[in-house]
């Protein structure tokens, strides 16, 4: 195990190894066995990676609109010719399919595409005469050191909804990405300055809870963004903010899909597959739990369950349809949640625990729960991996009240014909964000 290489950091464009002596393993979840070790930063290294952010600042800020954008074009063209590395990357610390780790690339590099309009995203404003004689105008400018801190679900993706749009905007950044699956950040840092971009405008430091505490109460950082449990969003929004800094801060979701009576079930069921199971649920967008209005719920089951049986668990680099888990923890996790939804008294009409797949990975299979109901706590909380539960209900207005209930969000979608019905859901239901899906 001690022979096993670690990944460091990416401070004033070179990668740094390890000083602290502190690391954590990194594991293959399709292999269950540890590949790697992490670096786990001290305060030297955040201090380091901290100052070469700073350092780089006044020169990046000074370099012009069209210099920047044309470092974000060269960025833009050397991930479009080699996300297939970076695939690969993600699959063996993540553990989701190759696809799905081409698919979270492609969502990245579409930030970097809206990067490179840079010129434009930077213009100010102007109003003649606000006030007699007075003239006002407001421009944007870069803030300075930017901390980025990223989850493990999307090692590629999220990172790239922050750096490209802040580096592209004049700041620095350093970047903690999670410490199981730290490999992605260094590689994107990497081919970012192959692209041009300056040493220490972007630093990856990896670490644990010290370096997040270090970048949120650090006074060279000025702004944070965080991706990540709801919990730690808590934690990162109150502490960042008490040391002066702008954060934004996104946490935990449950995502909820409506079938009304009169939708294309097939349709429905297809997206379930979908939505549930890509990425083995571990997406914040993954759809968690599944409001049947009735009398459909018994045939959107059988069609949901059917295509179940046709999903592939195994190895990601191996044309399997669902990876494993991140970690066993995190596996185990999941499998405790099944094991409180069947005491609850839910009706488990596919169990992924008896999924069989060679070896000793952390796989759980596709699970599906019918006779769901709210006060369960499969319903209530955030699962995070290939869970669907079916809550049965009889009127829409019902299924609007169950959705609006919850204390999670992040996205509902619905499925009917009716148009009308589509609009109420638009208009009624209150969380952040509605994907409608009215196939006519
Ligand atoms: P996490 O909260 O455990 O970790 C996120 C980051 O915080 C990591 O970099 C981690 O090192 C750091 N961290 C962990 N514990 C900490 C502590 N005690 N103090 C300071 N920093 C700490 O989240 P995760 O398990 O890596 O990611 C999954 C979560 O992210 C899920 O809840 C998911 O819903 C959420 N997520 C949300 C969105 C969104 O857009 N809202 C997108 C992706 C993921």
């Amino acid at each position: 195990m001690t022979n096993l290489p670690t990944v460091g950091h990416f401070i004033s464009g070179h990668r740094q190894p390890s000083t602290s002596g502190r690391t954590a393993e990194v594991f293959d979840p399709a292999l269950g066995v540890a590949t790697k070790h992490v670096a786990l930063a001290n305060q030297a290294e955040i201090e380091s990676a901290i100052k070469s952010a700073n350092a780089a600042f006044p020169a990046w800020r000074d370099t012009s609109l069209a210099k920047r954008q044309q470092v974000m074009f060269a960025f833009r063209e050397l991930l479009n010719a080699r996300k297939g590395e970076l695939a690969q990357i993600i699959t063996a610390e993540h553990g989701k399919v190759l696809s799905d780790a081409l698919g979270e690339i492609t969502r990245g590099q579409e930030v970097v595409e809206f990067a490179t309009g840079i010129p434009h995203l930077m213009k100010g404003s102007y109003s003649e005469n606000a006030s007699t004689g007075v003239d006002v105008y407001s421009t944007r400018q870069p803030l300075g050191v930017v901390g980025v801190i990223s989850p493990f679900n999307f090692p590629a993706m999220v990172p790239m909804w922050f750096f490209p749009l802040a580096i592209a905007a004049g700041n620095t950044v350093v970047l903690k990405p999670s410490e199981k699956d730290p490999s992605a950040a260094i590689w994107l840092a990497e081919l970012f300055k192959e692209a041009g971009l300056p040493d220490g405008v972007f630093n990856v430091l990896n670490g644990d809870k010290e370096a997040v505490d270090g970048l949120l109460t650090h006074p060279d950082v000025a702004a944070i963004s965080f991706v990540g449990s709801t919990p730690i969003a808590n934690y990162v929004y109150e502490t960042g903010t008490k040391h002066g800094k702008r954060v934004q801060a996104l946490g935990g979701a449950k995502n909820h899909m409506v079938v009304l009576p009169d939708s294309d079930l097939e349709l429905a069921a297809d997206a379930a597959i979908n939505a549930g199971f890509g990425s083995a649920g571990e997406r914040c967008m993954a759809i968690s739990a599944i409001v049947a209005v009735e009398p459909i719920a018994s045939a959107l089951v059988a069609r949901i369950k059917s295509r179940m049986a046709d999903i592939k668990t195994g190895d990601g680099t191996k044309g399997s349809d669902m990876g494993p888990l991140v970690t066993k923890v995190h596996r185990d996790k999941v499998a405790s949640y099944i094991e409180a939804g069947e005491k609850a008294g839910a009706t488990l009409v596919k169990d992924g625990r008896k999924v069989k797949v060679d070896g000793e990975g952390f796989f759980l299979g596709p699970t599906l729960f019918d006779n769901v109901t709210p006060d369960m706590s499969i319903y209530k909380e955030e699962i995070f991996g290939p869970v669907l539960s079916i809550l049965r209900v009889n009127t829409y207005d019902e299924a609007l009240a169950l959705v609006n209930s919850h204390p999670y969000g992040n996205g509902t979608s619905i499925f009917t014909n009716d148009g009308g019905a589509a609009r109420r859901f638009q208009n009624e239901v209150e969380v952040g964000m509605v994907g409608i899906n009215v196939p006519i």
